[in-house]
């Protein structure tokens, strides 16, 4: 089991989950020392497309990232609601698994 992140980080991107993350599996196609740098409101044009992603086989399921995401995007995969469920497979595919 494991958590995901589905479309609400989408252009977001805040980073609040990396950081409380304690095993450091969440991870995505820029740092997020690249996206810090980046202002909030140029995020949606200079993000579009962008999020981030849970490594489904090192995440511990501690839910402290959910706790922090501020645009509710991270869910336990068996919470998923049902339109976002292909998130799993979206999150697993960045890290090939
Ligand atoms: S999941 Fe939430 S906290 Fe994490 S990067 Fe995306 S928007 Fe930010
Ligand atoms: S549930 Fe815990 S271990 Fe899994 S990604 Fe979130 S903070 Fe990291």
């Amino acid at each position: 089991m494991a958590y995901v992140i589905a479309e609400p980080c989408v252009a977001t991107c805040d980073t609040a989950c990396v950081k409380v993350c304690p095993v450091d599996c969440i991870h995505g196609p820029m740092k997020p020392e690249e996206i810090e740098f980046i202002p909030p409101e140029e995020r949606p044009a200079k993000l579009r497309g962008l999020q981030l992603y849970i490594d489904p086989e090192a995440c511990i399921c501690c839910a402290a990232c959910e706790r922090e995401c501020p645009v509710e995007a991270i869910f336990d995969e068996d919470d998923l609601p049902p339109a976002w469920e292909h998130y799993k497979e979206i999150n697993a595919r960045f890290f090939q698994r």
